[in-house]
């Protein structure tokens, strides 16, 4: 079966909602506006429960199939946060806030699911329970973990979750999935080495911490090439060095160091949060200075249960007539406190030959609306199929 009739019809008016939302982008849980919208719409649309300020800015809807007699509850979930950049797409509906911007999509993620809210609350053609969840704050706010920390999952009694996210450089339409591990543990580190500053001539009266940082970047690759499994994947970065010395003949006290971990394994994270500490305190003490390390965990490893994955997969075939194994992403995704707390999958929509999510020339591609939408709509059909 490929996207449903209604959703062609929908397409204009789903198009609307997501280029307003597009002009007006918000941060964080700063999703006011958007959450607001969010709310009225479902209201128009006869939800059977509307209840704002769950994750501080979420928005939940519930939407009654024609019977319950499977006693069965399924999330959807979409985001809808936006990115610090500037836009420069020179879009006749481009963002009306300076500095901000729907950068990853996520004003087309809201805007298919409300697409799927509309259209379920018209046919409910289905038997159970939806529970449509807008989230705030997924680019690294964790609001889907504080929604999940506001008992969604069991206020609800939500029994899987499924998730979307748009894919730049896939087909428009075109669905790709994988079972198990799919987005990284997102993790970062601080680490400060203290030396003994002075002049540049007389380095034999410092310690020189510019040296030991060198010394720390170069060994903090080992974890990666000797301690970990070649098989297992892993990114250790270093993506900041600062010193406290900004002049040509002066030896810094102190350089701090800033970077991020990427894993796809409790064990790796864990790996790799013990080897960091080592390298960077043995290193320092070899040269007499000492390193201060701070670790900061992010988002845990986003795991697609396998039979939610196996069903969605098959939905996607429905819709687009294919459904590709997606390839290991090292990036992060909040959606995996959802999978931490219920089985559910998250599946990529192609959005065509477009710029990459993060760029400031992405836009996401309205043509992939119907696809989206009829995916959510058939996991709710199929899964609880009407009685
Ligand atoms: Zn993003
Ligand atoms: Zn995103």
């Amino acid at each position: 079966m490929p996207v449903k009739n209604r959703f062609a019809e929908l397409l204009p008016e789903i198009t609307a909602w997501r280029r307003d939302l597009h002009e007006h982008p918000e941060i964080l849980f700063e999703t006011h506006r958007t959450s607001a919208v969010v709310a009225e719409k479902l209201k128009q649309f006869g939800c059977d429960e509307i209840v704002t300020g769950i994750g501080r800015t979420g928005v939940v809807g519930v939407i009654n199939g024609k019977t319950n007699t499977s006693g069965k509850v399924i999330g959807l979930r979409a985001d809808m946060d936006a990115l610090p950049i500037h836009e420069q797409t020179g879009l006749e509906y481009k963002s009306k806030t300076d500095g901000a911007m729907h950068a990853c999509g996520h004003d087309g993620h809201t805007a298919m699911l409300l697409g799927a809210a509309k259209y379920l609350s018209e046919t409910r053609n289905f038997d159970g329970k939806v529970v449509v969840i807008f989230q705030p704050a997924e680019e690294g706010g964790g609001g889907g973990r504080e929604m999940c920390e506001d008992g969604m999952m069991d206020r609800w009694g939500i029994q899987e979750v499924y998730g979307m996210h748009n894919w730049p450089g896939r087909p428009i339409g075109s669905f790709a999935i994988r079972t198990g591990a799919f987005f990284a543990a997102t993790d970062q580190f601080d680490i400060t080495i203290e030396g003994k500053g002075g002049h540049a001539a007389k380095p034999h009266e410092t310690v020189d911490s510019t040296l030991v940082a060198a010394h720390v970047v170069t060994a903090l690759q080992s974890i990666v090439s000797r301690n970990a499994d070649p098989v297992d994947q892993i990114v250790v970065s270093v993506t900041s060095i600062e010193s406290s010395s900004k002049a040509f003949n002066v030896i810094a006290q102190r350089v701090h160091l800033k970077g991020t971990v990427r894993t796809m394994s409790k064990e790796m994270r864990a790996l790799a949060e013990t080897r960091l500490a080592a390298i960077a305190e043995g290193t320092a003490a070899a040269f007499g200075a000492r390193a201060d390390v701070t670790y900061h965990k992010g988002y845990p490893v986003m795991v697609n249960s396998e039979e939610q994955t196996e069903f969605a997969a098959d939905v996607a075939k429905s819709v687009s007539g294919d459904c590709e194994e997606a390839p290991l992403v090292m990036g992060g995704e909040d959606f995996a406190y959802m999978l931490e707390e219920r089985p559910g999958a998250y599946i990529l929509v192609g959005n065509g030959d477009t710029a990459s999510v993060h760029h400031p020339e992405y836009n996401f591609s309205d043509e992939a609306i119907p696809a989206g939408c009829s995916w959510w709509a058939e996991i709710v059909e199929k899964r609880m199929p009407a009685a």
